[in-house]
């Protein structure tokens, strides 16, 4: 909650919300359905594994081939998968297992009067960017090979080391944002090994104090009228703040309306904003690669002032989401999926234990 007049009465609706919420008994008669449910989330689990251990082998390959990190090519690729995800209609991924999308002017070069060009000589007289990856002579847009090779051919026009790689970035994106994203991703990618970081975690330890409900878009008036871009769990000072993704450490520090917050982006390029805390965890900064569920802070009440102001409102955690769409960022309501990943984090607990 960022309101200015912070009333009792919301934070009464909040607990009584709560209340209900555990009040709510388990339907037995759905057991059957979930157990079908879970069959094919296990099968669907099997394909993901396959998915991403033969993208893995792709970018080994090219890696071999290009002396491009592996996590170079996984982070152009998530990002690339990223804003396909946010510009639907703009863009589709036109290999089987990559999400890199080059338009096919681009590929073919912007006066080729053939669009769908696979011939390297007609593509290089138009001044297309297409390459051929897997050494049958054809440069095709739906080749993951070709696809890859083609990025890494542009990308290492530049040079080889770290910061060619940047500048390299640079030249094919032109957009500073790109950049820093793909370095990100390949950080997280490097430091974990694998491809597999999508798993997430609630916000603060489940089975603890805590209470929230949906107040997308409500009006609040601290430093003039804003829509409350959020949502609010409210819990005890110096509850565990966690991230609810794998990631990196974007921003830190204190903000007039955000007070003590901390800022992180994860590979679906969403930025994840904790505020309001009372303070951080020592081993978390600005860079940092993080996973689900490790602590980042403490729940506090800071914020609505100059650095160190708190106590203007109850203590509470502030959660926002932002999608990034290549140029701009979006806030989107962050409260479907606190409730998934609050259920997770409870099924997870009760098999643990
Ligand atoms: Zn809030």
């Amino acid at each position: 909650m960022r309101q200015g007049r912070t009333s009792a009465r919301m934070l009464t609706v909040a607990l009584l919300a709560a209340v209900m919420m555990t009040a709510v008994p388990a339907a037995g008669n759905a057991q059957k359905t979930e157990a079908s449910a879970e069959v094919n989330t296990k099968t669907a689990a099997t394909d993901r594994a396959q998915q991403l251990a033969q993208r893995r082998e792709l970018f080994e390959r090219m890696s071999a081939v290009t002396t491009i990190p592996w996590h170079d090519f996984a982070a152009i690729d998530q990002y690339e998968r990223s804003l396909n995800q946010a510009l639907p209609k703009l863009r589709t991924a036109s290999g089987t297992l990559l999400g890199i999308y080059i338009p096919p002017e681009l590929w073919s070069g912007t006066l080729n009067p053939d669009q769908e060009d696979t011939s390297l000589t007609g593509i290089a007289m138009f001044g297309g960017i297409g390459r051929d990856g897997n050494g049958d002579g054809k440069a095709d847009r739906t080749d993951d090979d070709d696809l890859l090779y083609t990025i890494a051919r542009h990308v290492l026009q530049s040079g080889t080391n770290d910061e060619d790689f940047g500048i390299g970035l640079w030249e094919y994106y032109h957009n500073t944002r790109a950049v820093q994203r793909i370095t990100q991703f390949s950080k997280i990618y490097e430091t974990f090994g694998h491809l597999d970081l999508f798993e997430h975690a609630f916000p603060v330890p489940v089975g603890t104090r805590y209470s929230y409900r949906s107040t997308w878009g409500t009006g609040r008036s601290w430093g003039g009228y804003r829509i409350h871009e959020g949502t609010d769990i409210f819990a005890d000072y110096g509850l565990p703040v966690r991230s609810t993704c794998y990631g990196i450490v974007e921003i830190k520090g204190w903000n007039p309306y955000g007070g003590w917050r901390i800022g992180i982006r994860d590979l679906d390029n969403v930025y994840h904003y904790y505020a309001h805390l009372s303070g951080y965890d020592k081993t978390v900064g600005v860079g940092d690669v993080v996973k689900p569920g490790q602590v980042l802070g403490w729940v506090g009440s800071s914020g609505y002032g100059k650095p160190g102001t708190q106590g203007k409102f109850p203590p509470h955690l502030h959660y926002g989401v932002y999608r990034d769409r290549g140029l701009v960022e979006w806030a989107f309501d962050p409260y479907p999926s606190l409730r998934a990943w609050e259920q997770s984090d409870r099924k997870k607990k009760k098999g643990s234990g």
